[in-house]
């Protein structure tokens, strides 16, 4: 069996490394635009800065490693980007202080693994890119799966309010992490100290008669909204939906801040990547919310880079997820491509 303490520990490790150098990036976002003459490109450098990261620590604490990540070096390597690799390097250099630029290269590359082992890490190493341009939410997810079924996930939320009533639109200083080991509970401690004690969380059931506040992504391209507005009205309880970047919004859940994480698709063939829900869903499952996709099935890692077949997602503790997945049925979403 996996020694799962000593790798969840180097997980965690790795994640709140990486966390750091996100934020430090995005507190030089002008330096970084400055040298790259690009608007789009600090998180061009924090995404290969955290796979870096994340390869990197995995790698000196657990030896070799299968890791399947979003990232890969080629841009780096071009002549025409030099400047972003400098950035990177830099970036990187405030954890890894003796990286040289083909150290992290070999690093970022680490994250090619061949996706038909058994058991892989999956990454994304900077999920919600456009919150964190605009220096909202994003996650650092990192998830293991094995046979198809996530069995770990650590998801940094560096800008995540651990104040459950401070708005979810404005960075916190601390942020939060997320861990969790399937069959023995989901934890939560703040994302810049990996040695800090953790806090157990547990999603309770919705309770009749309280409102469902609903969450999605704030990017009309990944989920359709008036589909989850036709829902909510069919459902016919009082509610609201809260419009946040990346797989925060399963932490959200998990942590019971809001009663469900729907995404709806808006385009007939999109397939969900592993890396966007992996760590994530572990997590809201493993507290006690039910996590499938619109039809109600497993989501299912056991095909390559992509969760083909399944279609979106409904995370929501077991009361509304009945409520939601009836709603869908009845009003017939998704018939035309149920798989
Ligand atoms: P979110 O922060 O929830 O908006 O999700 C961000 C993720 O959406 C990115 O990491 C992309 O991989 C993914 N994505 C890109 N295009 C789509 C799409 N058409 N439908 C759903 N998700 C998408
Ligand atoms: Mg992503």
């Amino acid at each position: 069996m996996p020694d799962y303490a000593r790798m969840i520990e180097s997980a965690r490790e790795a994640v709140t490394l990486a966390s750091s150098v996100c934020r430090q990036v995005q507190r030089s976002l002008d330096q970084v635009r400055a040298i790259t003459k690009d608007d789009k490109s600090p998180v061009t450098v924090a995404d290969f800065a955290s796979q870096a990261i994340v390869a990197w620590v995995l790698r000196e604490r657990l030896g070799e490693v299968i890791l399947v990540a979003e990232e890969a070096s080629a841009f780096l390597r071009e002549d025409e980007h030099a400047a972003h690799l400098e950035a990177t390097l830099a970036a990187v250099q405030e954890v890894w202080t003796d990286a040289t630029a083909d150290d992290m290269l070999e690093a970022i590359d680490i994250g090619a693994g061949d996706i038909r082992h058994h058991a892989f890490w999956t990454l994304d190493p900077i999920d919600g890119t456009k919150g964190f341009l605009r220096n909202q939410q994003y996650a650092i997810a990192l998830g293991y799966i094995e046979a198809g079924i996530p069995t770990m996930g650590v998801m940094g939320c560096p800008n995540l309010p651990v104040d459950m009533s401070a708005p979810l639109d404005e960075p916190d200083p601390a942020g939060c992490l997320y861990y969790g080991i399937r069959g023995q509970g989901v934890y939560e401690a703040p994302c810049d100290d990996a040695r800090a004690s953790p806090t157990r969380i547990t999603r309770l059931d919705h309770v009749p008669g309280d409102p469902i506040l609903v969450c999605a992504s704030v990017e009309k391209a990944h989920t359709n909204i008036s589909d989850t507005d036709r829902i909510l009205e069919h459902i016919g309880e009082e509610h609201d939906v809260v419009r946040l970047d990346s797989q925060a919004k399963y932490a959200v859940v998990a942590r019971g801040q809001a009663d469900a994480y729907l995404r709806m698709p808006t385009r007939k063939g999109y397939i969900e990547r592993i890396w966007d829900h992996a760590a994530g869903a572990m997590i809201a499952a493993e507290a006690g919310a039910a996590v499938t996709d619109i039809f109600g099935h497993e989501l299912d890692f056991s095909h390559g880079r992509g969760l083909e077949k399944n279609r979106g997602v409904v995370c929501a503790p077991p009361r509304v997820h009945g409520l939601v997945i009836g709603a869908i049925r009845e009003l017939g979403i998704g018939q035309d491509e149920q798989r």
